[in-house]
């Protein structure tokens, strides 16, 4: 038997690799998806030890699935992080419960190796917990999204970490003081609360996918703790693959993860250094039909606008069009356009825009002075050539796509809001620019009639 669980871990183990790297690219995520899947349902091989367990199996199985099925089918796509969130917080709260039922059953007879472990465990589970779960409030916006702050925060919250981890080392002192154990649980839920309070909602997709990197450790530790080898490498690939996406978003926005977690960036939002002035030239809709109708190569910047508008379907029709009257048409993506990353490949991806017209700004850069329309679709700072211009401006450094070197830029918004970054974008005052206002959805719904009628 023993032989046969090992080797049902040791499947799962190489279907969860095989899931991770088929997620690196659009085309194979959904099969990395299914893999990953298979992996899990692979983990049901393992027996449980007698019927009663059984049922508590299959109940778990049932409701799990349920409401995973539920989730998938209500939830649109632009609610994702919020969805994510949850799922981190429900993920880390069965590693800290199995945890806390360990240590209820065991406690006082674990070595030294083995309260370590847990200590992780549920320091980490805990914390990931509430902090998910605050992440969830401020996207889907029940909590203040601003980030908040309180005098002698720092201080108040290191007292609390040290307290905490004071607990633990006790505990590796004395496994059976079941007082510190549930005074560093108690902690570690609060701490997860302050960890997050002081970050800005728009800096939640950084805060989740760390958040989900200490969830995947909490899961190695509970391995170590259960002597359970699959979940010690699931959650090592979970925790390590959360925490290179965290540094990888960090660097796509030229931000350090230290300024990300303490920088309080949604607050500081009106320090522009430089802002830019002048006037917006506004354009019509005709004007901007004809531009299009007539050109050889058009490439349409999607941004944070294109979600919250739902504009996916109405740019892949008007791309469509454009396509059927001979345009050259291209998609160029920024690695952290949006809120979450890949937010605008999952959007384009469900109204079926194909991935070979999709590029990444790496790729779309040098072509874009050869483009005759380079229209912005609710992007703003992605598209910031102060980014690139102004070492003062605090994106300065941050890669962006550089519409501006188009030979025309139309730019799709509802008004004179400002982006994530809460900085003026000189874009919209340069003179290749003409400005389209209206919501995104609806000003490329009457475009592709306009077309029509060229
Ligand atoms: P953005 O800078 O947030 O700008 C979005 C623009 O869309 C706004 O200027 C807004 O202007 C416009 N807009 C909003 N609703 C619209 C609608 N219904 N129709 C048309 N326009 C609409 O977006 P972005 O250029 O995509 O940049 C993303 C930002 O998020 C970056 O600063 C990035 O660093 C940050 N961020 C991203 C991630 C990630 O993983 N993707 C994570 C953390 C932070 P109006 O109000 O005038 O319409």
């Amino acid at each position: 038997m023993n032989i046969y669980i090992e080797f049902c871990y040791l499947a799962a183990s190489i279907l969860f690799v095989f899931g991770l790297k088929g997620l690196t690219h659009p085309d194979s995520a959904r099969r990395g998806m299914l893999l990953a899947a298979a992996g899990m349902t692979t983990l049901a091989g393992h027996p449980p030890a007698d019927a009663a367990a059984w049922v508590l199996v299959l109940i778990g199985l049932a409701a799990g699935g349920g409401v995973g099925a539920v989730i998938a089918r209500r939830v649109p796509m632009t609610a994702m992080p919020e969805r994510t969130a949850l799922s981190h917080a429900f993920g880390a709260l069965a590693a800290a419960l199995v945890g806390i039922a360990e240590y209820a059953n065991h406690g006082a007879r674990m070595g030294e190796l083995k309260v370590g472990a847990l200590g992780f465990e549920i320091m980490l589970g805990c914390l990931t917990f509430t902090g998910s779960l605050i992440a969830f409030g401020k996207l889907y916006g029940a909590i203040k999204g601003m980030p908040i702050t309180f005098k002698g925060q720092n201080v108040f919250n290191m007292t609390l970490l040290a307290v905490m981890i004071g607990c633990f080392l006790y505990l590796l002192y004395d496994a059976s003081a079941a007082l510190a154990f549930y005074i560093m649980m108690t902690l570690a839920f609060c701490f997860g609360v302050l960890l997050v309070i002081p970050i800005g909602a728009a800096d939640m997709p950084v805060v989740m996918s760390l958040l989900n990197s200490y969830a995947g450790l909490a899961a190695a530790a509970t391995g170590f703790v259960l002597g359970n080898n699959v979940l010690i490498i699931a959650g090592t690939l979970d925790g390590f693959s959360g925490f290179i996406l965290s540094v990888l978003m960090c660097r796509a926005m030229n931000r350090s993860m230290k300024n990300v977690l303490f920088g309080a960036f949604g607050a500081v939002s009106e320090t522009a250094v430089g802002a830019a002035t002048g006037t917006m030239r506004e354009v019509s809709l005709e004007d901007v039909a004809t531009q299009l109708a007539y050109a050889k190569q058009v490439v349409f910047v999607p941004g944070y606008g294109m979600a919250t508008a739902q504009a996916q379907y109405a740019v892949r029709e008007l791309a469509n069009l454009l396509e059927g009257r001979g345009v050259g048409v291209k998609f160029g993506i920024h690695p952290v356009a949006g809120r979450m990353p890949g937010h605008m490949n999952v959007l384009l991806a469900e109204a079926n825009v194909p991935y070979s017209l999709l590029y990444e700004m790496d790729q779309i850069n040098p072509d874009l002075p050869q483009t005759d329309v380079a229209v912005v679709i609710g992007a703003n700072d992605v598209v910031n050539p102060d980014a690139r211009d102004n070492p003062r401006s605090p994106i300065a450094g941050m890669p962006i796509i550089e519409v501006d070197r188009a030979k025309s830029v139309v730019v799709l918004k509802r008004g004179k809001g400002k982006g994530f970054s809460g900085l003026e974008n000189p874009l919209f005052f340069k003179p290749v620019t003409g400005m389209l206002y209206g919501d995104a959805k609806s000003s490329l719904t009457s475009l592709a009639q306009a077309v029509q009628e060229v």
